[in-house]
């Protein structure tokens, strides 16, 4: 289906007139496959959304990406205790899940610090790792204080000041899952 050239549209122009409306407005083409909808985006903010398709990318800075945000991933599962730690970047774990099934495994997305029965969660030392975040890098015996102190301080919104959150523009990511 082709759509007329709205700016063009004469009934449409006649009551921009009457408003006296001068500036015609911005607008975003919403895409449910691309764009979050207010549902998914408050499903990340409080509960999780389930792993269930091949919408989580990578960005080339490494971040992981549902549709248009950044977003962190977590597993819900009690019985898998080494995975007490959330994912913000394409890390060695994350590379290690991608060969997986990662829908029977109970990993979610959020985009805040995941809060579950299962208990506390921390940032994984491999995603910093990963991002180079605030220069870390564990792998420098003599960097070391440094990055543990970047590491114990690490705050999820001074992670989303620097990598913005909402939204991420679909051209500078690819699906890996
Ligand atoms: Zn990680």
């Amino acid at each position: 289906m082709k759509l007329p050239d709205f700016l063009e549209f004469e009934p449409f122009n006649t009551i921009r007139q009457r408003m006296d409306a001068q500036s015609l407005g911005d607008f975003v083409f919403f895409d449910p496959r691309r764009n979050l909808t207010g549902l998914e985006r408050s499903s990340l903010d409080r509960e999780g959304l389930d792993i269930d398709d091949q919408d989580l990318r990578v960005g080339e800075d490494f971040t992981l990406i549902y549709k248009d945000s950044r977003v962190l991933m977590f597993c819900t599962d009690p019985q898998l205790l080494t995975d007490r730690y959330y994912h913000l970047a394409d890390c060695e774990r994350v590379a290690q899940l991608r060969q997986t099934d990662l829908s029977q495994s109970r990993w979610q997305l959020r985009t805040r610090e995941p809060q579950t029965a299962a208990g506390q969660y921390q940032v994984c030392s491999g995603c910093l790792q990963r991002l180079h975040y605030q220069n870390y890098d564990g792998h420098r015996q003599r960097h070391r204080d440094y990055s543990d102190r970047v590491l114990e301080a690490f705050n999820l919104e001074e992670f989303f000041s620097q990598y913005p959150m909402y939204p991420v523009s679909m051209g500078h990511s690819a699906p890996v899952f």
